[in-house]
């Protein structure tokens, strides 16, 4: 067996940062990942550009968390943007601020980002090993997954073999790892930066969370966090590949509905994003869909007739919109409604919208009756999709759930649990909006792992 300070389970950006704030401080590292090269995911994050970060100040970053952001405070405070930024810049790679606070390289390309954590891998004090995939953490007492803290909204384990009794597991201490090949490693500090469920192609599968409910503890359940949605309109499929810029859309639930996200009394929205939005060959995607993918999977669980509605122009009242089509109609009376239409809508979707607001695309702007001028503003106003399905885990951005961070310390990322054993990145119970959020909070978390093993 070598004997390392710390091993670090898992290459993406939260392992690779642990690895060199570690070797930073004189660490004796061992980083196992279980693809032949490091950051698969990074390199297709960002559209390939990679969003690494993003501008904005702790308490707008914070927001963009879900419930248990308060437990990034900590990690942000040691390490957040400026210093990554830093990190990048300091090593000369250019980075620039897009819309949104969005911060990118300036090549556009993630390689780029990657190469930079790759050459401060090249440490004597880091010994990189690909193609090892780590199957257990070694554990004096191997502790069964506990079921000690209360339910909520946290609801049941991951692997539902949770035992009843907290166990002995309290008092475990890691000593190492075995991996698949049959090789064992030791050490008294395991960090595991495994990853989500998401995107299980560039190693993401989940393993963290097994070997960390395997160690007692709590996994809070996987769903999909920015996710494509499925829509029943089969006409959307004419529309694939058509995007949208600044409009609005709006989610709806069934009015029966007495949960209190709901609102509780009906046909109120329960959320809205405005922005960029995508037609795919099943549904919408795109950042606002993204975004609200998450709300629509929770009130499709609570079974929900769920429904989204696109305004196209959020920026006009009804009375301006409707003198804005009778200009249109009389500048050109004897002109089609399709033609009309092309200086209102996307060409692609003018056929099919016509048809929604049941309007003749044939028919001549001087023959529109009052009825089917409201219809048409009704239409443009509210497009009303019906949802069947968030895409799953596998095909979302981000995991939500995860490690309950209520076992885990905020300070120093180490579990409350098991002496030795370290969380970081996407593998927690943390996940965000895009905008350069999670990669964040994944190098954030890393980097405080580093800094305490
Ligand atoms: C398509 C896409 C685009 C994205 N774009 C952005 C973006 O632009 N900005 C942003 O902020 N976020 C983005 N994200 C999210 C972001 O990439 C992740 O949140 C981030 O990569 C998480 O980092 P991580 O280190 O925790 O996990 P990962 O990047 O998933 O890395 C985990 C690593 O652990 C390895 N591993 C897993 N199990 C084992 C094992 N048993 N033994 C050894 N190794 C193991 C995996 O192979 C992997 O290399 C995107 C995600 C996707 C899928």
């Amino acid at each position: 067996m070598d004997q390392f300070d710390a091993i670090i389970i898992g290459a993406g950006p939260a392992g690779m940062m642990a690895a060199i704030r570690a070797a930073e401080r004189d660490r004796k590292i061992l980083l196992l990942e279980r693809n032949k090269s490091p950051g698969k995911k990074l390199l297709i994050s960002g559209k390939g550009r990679c969003n690494l970060t993003n501008s904005g100040d702790v308490k707008g970053f914070l927001a963009e968390f879900s419930e248990s952001r308060n437990f990034l405070r900590n990690a942000f405070a040691r390490f957040f943007n400026a210093d990554l930024i830093s990190f990048f810049e300091d090593a000369g790679l250019k980075l620039k601020t897009e819309r949104g606070g969005r911060v990118f390289p300036v090549s556009n390309h993630s390689s780029d980002v990657l190469d930079v954590l790759k050459s401060k891998l090249n440490n004597k004090n880091i010994r990189f090993l690909s193609g090892e995939r780590v199957k257990k953490v070694l554990a004096p007492l191997e502790a069964k997954a506990t079921n000690s803290l209360p339910a909520g909204r946290h609801g049941k384990c991951y692997s539902g073999e949770a035992d009843a009794s907290n166990g002995a597991g309290i008092s475990n201490k890691v000593s190492g790892v075995l991996t698949y090949s049959g090789k064992s490693f030791s050490s008294g500090h395991i960090v595991i930066a495994t990853g989500g469920l998401s995107y299980p192609q560039t190693g993401s599968t989940g393993d963290g969370y097994k070997l960390a409910e395997k160690l007692g503890h709590r996994i809070i359940p996987l769903k999909p966090a920015l996710s494509a949605v499925c829509v029943k309109e089969r006409f959307i499929r004419d529309w694939q590949g058509i995007a949208l810029k600044n409009v609005r859309l709006t989610l709806f639930a069934d009015p029966s509905d007495p949960d209190a996200r709901t609102g509780g009394t009906g046909n109120k929205p329960i959320a809205e994003r405005f922005g960029e939005m995508i037609f795919t060959h099943f549904g919408i995607s795109g950042p606002i869909v993204l975004d609200l993918s998450a709300v629509v999977y929770d009130a499709l669980a609570l079974k929900n007739e769920v429904s989204m509605s696109i305004n196209f122009k959020p920026a006009l009242d009804y009375k301006t919109l409707d003198a804005r089509l009778l200009r249109e109609f009389k500048a050109s009376p004897g002109k089609k409604m399709r033609n009309i239409f092309k200086n209102i809508l996307p060409q692609g979707i003018i056929a099919r919208f016509l048809e929604y607001c049941n309007v003749n695309a044939d028919k001549g702007a001087n023959q529109v009756t009052a009825d089917e001028r409201k219809r048409l503003i009704e239409g443009l106003f509210g497009l009303r999709l019906t949802v069947e399905e968030v895409m799953p885990v596998s095909q979302a951005i981000v995991t939500r759930g995860g490690v309950d961070t209520r076992e885990i310390n905020p300070k120093t990322m180490e579990s409350k649990i098991v002496k030795g054993l370290f969380f970081a990145g996407e593998v927690i119970d943390i996940d965000a909006r895009t905008g350069g959020y999670n990669m964040q909070a994944a190098f954030s978390t890393g980097w405080v792992c580093g800094d305490n093993i």
